[in-house]
């Protein structure tokens, strides 16, 4: 018996589809997805609030609102190869691997990166691949990908994460100042990049190679 699933279910209602998310797939995902098993202790109560929550380390389980958008604009049918760049909490890896064949995260805090595989593989996930260290270098030896997701504000796309993306294959990023950001698409069709900005946001900063230079780490 979950105990969540009425709020749950009214988050996808209130937030999600009164919001204009319309992709069935990411609907269902988010319907199913557990947000509670990847808050921080004391948080679970409001896990299907409208708002980012704290996870640890001073990060933050992204807004239901903000996953579901990143996600349906990579638009998966079901059998891709995708990147997750900044696993967090985990919770939006649980949600890309619900829609996507297989997933490949990584997470720049090695206790972060713990404390999500442990849950991930907890709560059944076995099409998730784990790595530790800087996904802004992307993954270049399960390259390439069909969609590419970054969850951590960046001030450009790093160029691997283009190199490492399919012919016909999305990245949706972050990009702008440390503290706002706007959600880009870059889609790669004939070889040719096609950009498209979509809401502004606020992420903590992208670290690595690619990332904030300045950034706490
Ligand atoms: N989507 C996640 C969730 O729902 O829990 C939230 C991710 S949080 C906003 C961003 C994460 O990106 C943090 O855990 C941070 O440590 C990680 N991060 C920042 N720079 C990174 C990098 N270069 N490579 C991998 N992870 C990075």
């Amino acid at each position: 018996m979950d105990d969540f699933l009425e709020p749950r279910r009214r988050m996808v209602e209130s937030q999600l589809v009164a919001r204009g998310i319309t992709d069935e797939r990411v609907l269902a995902a988010m319907g199913k997805v557990p947000r509670h098993r990847f808050t921080a202790p004391g948080y679970s109560d409001m896990a299907y609030s409208d708002m980012a929550l704290p996870s640890s380390e001073e990060q933050t389980v992204s807004q239901p609102y903000m996953v579901a958008i990143m996600t349906e604009l990579l638009a998966l049918k079901g059998d891709e190869r995708v990147l997750e760049v900044g696993t967090g909490s985990g919770y939006q890896t649980a949600v890309l691997a619900e829609l996507a064949g297989e997933v490949y995260t990584i997470e720049y805090r090695p206790n972060l990166a713990a404390e999500a595989k442990r849950r991930l593989e907890g709560l059944g996930y076995g099409n998730i691949r784990f790595m530790t260290g800087d996904g802004s270098r992307g993954w270049p030896e399960q390259a390439p990908y069909h969609g590419i997701l970054v969850t951590a504000g960046a001030p450009d796309v790093p160029p691997p994460l283009v190199e490492q993306l399919d012919e016909g294959g999305v990245i949706v990023i972050p990009v702008g100042q440390r503290q706002s950001q706007r959600l880009l698409k870059i889609g790669k069709r004939g070889g040719r990049l096609i950009r498209e900005y979509h809401i502004f946001c606020v992420f903590v900063p992208l670290l690595g190679d690619y990332g904030w230079p300045d950034a706490q780490k």
